[in-house]
């Protein structure tokens, strides 16, 4: 733990600095790290819908998360100073009940419209299985439709060939390969899909996969266009500081300024800006910040607690 004094030492490098982290599951997340993120810098995040862990049993939960998505967890951001926007999807992973799939094909509609929605997401490919490529490509229809980008979960196994097929299958359904953000690159796949005109994401997991070290091998190598960097923080071991922190590092390691505010924040914006939703403006200032606010009656303070008032952490130290 830091000393509750000091901020961490990557803070100090990457100060004055605002970062955009393209996929982070908030849900899973406390209000610890909307905090800290905060304090970081993110002045913005996109959370995609994904798997919770568990298969759900009925189409009205998909319902729930996803105005969840869309109310509860952008207000919570809200209270932080951080802009929430989201992705909205049917998963890879649940895309093989069919039945219930079928079923949320047709609630999909209903919210990919909504305010604060720029994109479908996260889709593609888990176990690469028919029903999968069913539900994908009814998918990118869908977004095709609706003009909005794609954000593609590439396979954590044998993801070479996974991550092919999503690009060929994105292709063949008319998608310009510029609407398209392939996440969870690495050094095996990042060439092809810049190549062919993708946006390529990376997602920094602690311990694992693409470490802060890879990606800026990877910066290095291949430059800052169409690179992005987001945590995919979640559920899971995972750290919703991701962005910052390999900015700090890259910063150590001579990436120039304007590199690490294209991977870590323009990229992210150009790419799913384009859905006509994100407005800059819009991320927060300081000012804004209104923790006694109340949404449909839930707040997010406790019995007895002040609203913050100061930029200096609400973390009780
Ligand atoms: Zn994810």
């Amino acid at each position: 733990m830091q000393d509750k004094d000091s901020e961490p030492l990557y803070l100090e490098k990457i100060k004055g600095m605002r970062f955009f982290d393209p996929h982070v599951h908030m849900t899973s997340r406390t209000t610890d790290d909307y905090q800290a993120m905060a304090d970081a810098g993110v002045a913005a995040i996109i959370e995609p819908a994904f798997w919770l862990g568990q298969p759900r049993t009925g189409v009205d939960t998909f319902r729930d998360y996803y105005s969840s998505l869309i109310g509860w967890e952008r207000f919570r951001a809200s209270q932080f100073g951080i802009r929430h926007y989201c992705t909205i999807g049917l998963n890879s992973k649940e895309a093989n009940n069919e039945g219930l799939a079928e079923e949320v094909m047709e609630i999909l509609p209903l919210f990919i419209y909504k305010e604060g929605v720029v994109g479908v997401g996260e889709i593609g490919f888990d176990d690469q299985t028919a029903l999968e490529e069913k539900y994908y490509r009814a998918q990118l229809e869908l977004a095709k439709e609706a003009n909005l980008p794609v954000q593609i979960h590439t396979p954590h196994r044998d993801k070479k060939r996974g991550t092919r097929r999503s690009m060929d299958i994105a292709l063949e359904h008319g998608l310009d390969p510029g609407m398209v953000i392939v996440d969870h690159n690495n050094e095996e796949t990042v060439k092809e899909v810049l190549d062919r005109g993708f946006w390529a994401a990376f997602t920094i997991y602690p311990f694992t996969k693409m470490g802060n070290e890879r990606m800026v091998a990877v910066v290095k190598q291949y430059g800052s266009k169409n690179i992005m960097v987001n945590s995919a923080a979640d559920w899971g071991i995972s750290d919703p500081l991701a962005v910052p922190k390999t900015a700090a590092l890259m910063k150590d390691q001579g990436i120039t300024d304007s590199d690490i505010r294209l991977v870590t924040y323009q990229n992210a914006i150009t790419a799913f800006g384009q859905s006509g939703q994100i407005n800059e403006a819009e991320f927060a200032a300081d000012a804004d910040i209104d923790q006694s606010q109340r949404f449909e009656g839930s707040s997010v303070l406790r019995g007895g607690q002040q609203p913050r008032i100061d930029k200096r952490s609400a973390i009780i130290r």
